[in-house]
């Protein structure tokens, strides 16, 4: 009785039984404590820091190239159902940019 998740389940695992996310950047997938998940607060993207936030969200490993092909191409704000104006967006990006910068693991 130890069987690993059933086919359909939504939470992808690896090999090792950790939950994988996939970067809505480089299209990889990440265990999910390595990766940042952003959710939908008000209409808004937020950086979910706790994992607590419900609702949609969307996954972004700890690179600014993901984070700024992910805003060009529109996959984020697509993934999570937001609109952010550009002067939102850049706001945004400077939150990211802290939260990558300074948000090492602690573990
Ligand atoms: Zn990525």
């Amino acid at each position: 009785m130890n069987r690993p998740g059933r086919a359909g389940s939504r939470a992808r695992m690896n090999k090792r039984g950790v939950p994988m996310r996939r970067c809505v950047g480089c299209m990889t997938s990440f265990p999910q404590k390595e990766i940042v998940r952003i959710a939908l607060l008000d209409g808004k993207p937020a950086i979910d820091k706790d994992g607590r936030m419900s609702g949609r969200g969307a996954y972004l490993c700890r690179s600014m190239d993901c984070f700024d092909m992910a805003m060009k191409k529109k996959r984020l704000a697509y993934a999570i159902g937001a609109r952010m104006t550009a002067d939102e967006m850049a706001v945004f990006r400077e939150e990211y940019l802290r939260t990558i910068a300074g948000a090492e693991v602690n573990e």
